[in-house]
């Protein structure tokens, strides 16, 4: 089976204002019943998460809602790189030009010369919190965080609402979610331990 897990990451939420913007999420949570207010140890990324409150099928479709979530919902705080798990990456998608570039293969073997640019920034923005990656198509110098990533596969952010063993939360679910992150643009990571 594994744990499966969703993630509603804000991509543009600063260090000083994630703290502030996941309070307003979740008290929307909490009021609208499908997060309940008290942590308790229901998550694995971290010690403490939300369990699911009486109204968590609010958040899913209806032919999901028989299956009940086994855990909770987990809040990152800080700088983080979230990612698909045991999936693989397939392409990253210049934010400038548009020019999707390939990281891995037909038979998802990864392209070595392609991935190893992305590789080194990735343990660079993690260290620092800054790091850039040239677009091979346009060259141009772009930060890591504003790529985008087919399939949402990677996001580098200060902020991720990170629900474990959940059925997949629709997208009216995750709009309402958005709605209450300043218009700041986001990424959907979803994913397997
Ligand atoms: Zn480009």
């Amino acid at each position: 089976m594994g744990d499966h897990f969703q993630t509603i990451v804000d991509r543009d939420a600063g260090a000083d204002e994630a703290a502030g913007l996941a309070r307003s999420v979740i008290d929307w949570l909490v009021a609208e019943g499908i997060v309940l207010a008290e942590r308790t140890d229901c998550v694995l990324s971290q010690p403490l998460g939300h369990p699911p409150g009486p109204n968590w099928s609010h958040a899913v479709a209806e032919e999901d809602a028989r299956w009940e979530p086994s855990d909770g919902l987990a809040v990152h705080l800080g700088r983080t790189v979230f990612h698909g798990g045991q999936g693989c990456f397939e392409a990253a998608i210049c934010p400038r030009c548009s020019t999707t570039t390939r990281l891995a293969d037909d038979d998802w073997k990864v392209i070595d010369e392609a991935w190893t640019p992305f590789s080194e920034a990735i343990g660079t923005w993690y260290d620092t919190g800054v790091a850039h990656v040239p677009c091979p198509a346009c060259s141009r110098e772009v930060p890591l965080p504003d790529w985008n990533w087919s399939d949402d596969y990677f996001a580098f952010a200060h902020l991720g609402l990170d629900f474990w063993n959940w059925p997949e939360v629709t997208p009216e679910f995750r709009t309402r979610v958005c709605a209450l992150l300043d218009g700041h643009r986001t990424a959907y990571v979803r994913g397997k331990l």
